[in-house]
């Protein structure tokens, strides 16, 4: 077995593992990041939630319980954490904008609107004043994107479609880092004569520079221009967890990708090292300190039994609220379902509690009390937490 050393190792390729690594490395500590697969964040929006059930994000954290884990943040790490994210995206070239005072709004592919917080500078333009006038572009054959659902409940809005010559979101995105695909789309768009303020698009505008693409859409016809989110394969996903990524690589942090840890060495209070599933050698990796972000159910962290949910790299204590007939509404849509409580209950230094390791800390969507679907503060709580993890872990090392 090869076996490799660190200061910290983070387990778990999420948003919140990476903000957990990219703040160590920041402060000069060597670090490596385990990743079973990629995150769920290549599912999302790309936009960062932080508190989406409310208008001003900050007012309805306050309200929350001490135990949540944004309350353990408090509202300062949460907008340092923030403000660390806008920082790292700038230096990706994936610039974002928001502020965490207030959100957004967002269209979204059926014509609805979704409040959100911080968002890629090419949906910067999405939260319309009233009575602006709207022209939507749509591609042939795109699919899970709906203009006549946009138009019917939008006020003052067109759509016209283009043929890329694929349908998928996917491969139109690809199109159009090209840049002879991006000028025949542009001198189409010209011959339109659009007369109205905006133009949206689906979001796939490029994989690699998107808000250069849209600028110069913007320039050509002289009309602000933003993207529509679409469902998954998300492009704007993708493109956050790459940009990430870049960083992750560009700072030095040492990526173990696509290895699950299968096992864990502890020698009384103290993790020591965590063993890699390869499918050449195991590999060994040590460190002094260790920080949990496997996720929730879907990427694997938590797992739900008949009766229990288990942690499923140390078997950490896992707080369930109640029986397992309370943790679900029969009511899909009614509100928040008891199992979003579930998790990892942790200390104010984000140690896991009723555990006694010492140099293990925990941050994502893994932590209890979360409720991440009901308050709508996914990637939000992710960069929080992330950040106020590796801070802790940083004084333990230090
Ligand atoms: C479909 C969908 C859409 C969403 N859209 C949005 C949105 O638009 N905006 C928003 O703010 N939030 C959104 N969310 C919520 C948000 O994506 C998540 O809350 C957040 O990204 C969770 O990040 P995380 O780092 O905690 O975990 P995850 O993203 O789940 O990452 C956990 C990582 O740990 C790895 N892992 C698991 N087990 C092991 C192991 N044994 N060894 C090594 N690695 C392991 C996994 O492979 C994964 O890469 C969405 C969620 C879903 C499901």
């Amino acid at each position: 077995m090869s076996a490799y050393g660190y200061d910290a190792v983070v387990i778990g390729g999420g948003v919140s593992g990476i903000m957990a690594s990219l703040t160590l490395a920041s402060g000069g500590f060597k670090t490596a990041l385990v990743s079973r697969g990629d995150p769920v964040c290549c599912l999302s929006t790309g936009c960062i939630d932080v508190f989406s059930h409310s208008d001003e994000p900050l007012s309805g954290i306050r309200a929350l319980l001490p135990d949540h884990p944004y309350s353990l943040v408090g509202e300062k790490g949460i907008k340092d954490a923030l403000s660390f994210f806008l920082e790292i995206m700038a230096e990706a070239g994936l610039p974002y904008e928001g502020d965490p005072g207030r959100n957004r709004k967002i269209l979204t592919p059926i014509g609805s609107t979704k409040n959100t917080c911080l968002v890629p500078r090419t949906m910067a333009h999405a939260d319309m004043p009233p009575g602006e006038y709207l022209h939507v572009i749509s591609f042939q054959g795109i699919k899970d994107f709906f203009p006549s659902y946009i138009t019917s409940r939008q006020r003052n809005s067109t759509y016209s479609v283009y043929d890329a010559g694929v349908p998928t979101t996917l491969g139109i995105a690809a199109r159009f880092d090209d840049a002879s695909f991006l000028d025949a789309f542009i001198t189409w768009l010209r011959g339109l004569e659009i007369p109205h303020d905006r133009v949206a698009l689906p979001a796939v505008l490029g994989t690699i520079d998107p808000a250069s693409v849209m600028e110069k859409i913007s320039r050509a016809i002289g009309r602000k221009v933003f993207e529509i989110p679409t469902l998954p394969p998300s492009v704007p996903g993708l493109r956050l967890f790459r940009a990430l990524k870049r960083v992750l690589q560009s700072r030095g942090v040492h990526l173990y990708w696509g290895k699950g840890v299968t096992s864990v060495e502890c020698q009384g209070r103290t993790v020591e090292a965590v063993t890699l599933a390869t499918t050449g050698r195991a590999k060994r990796v040590q460190g002094k300190a260790f920080v949990l972000a496997t996720g929730s159910f879907v990427s694997g962290g938590l797992f739900a039994g008949r009766d229990s949910v288990r942690e499923t790299v140390f078997d950490l204590p896992v707080a369930v609220p109640g029986e397992r007939k309370d943790w679900f509404n029969t009511d899909f849509f009614s509100g928040a379902h008891g199992i979003e409580r579930a998790g990892v209950r942790v200390d104010g230094s984000f140690r896991p509690v009723e555990t006694d390791l010492d140099n293990l800390f925990a941050c994502g969507s893994i932590l209890a009390e979360c409720e991440i679907m009901s308050l709508q503060c996914g990637h939000g709580l992710a960069v929080a937490t992330g950040v106020a993890a590796a801070k802790s872990c940083a004084q333990g090392l230090s």
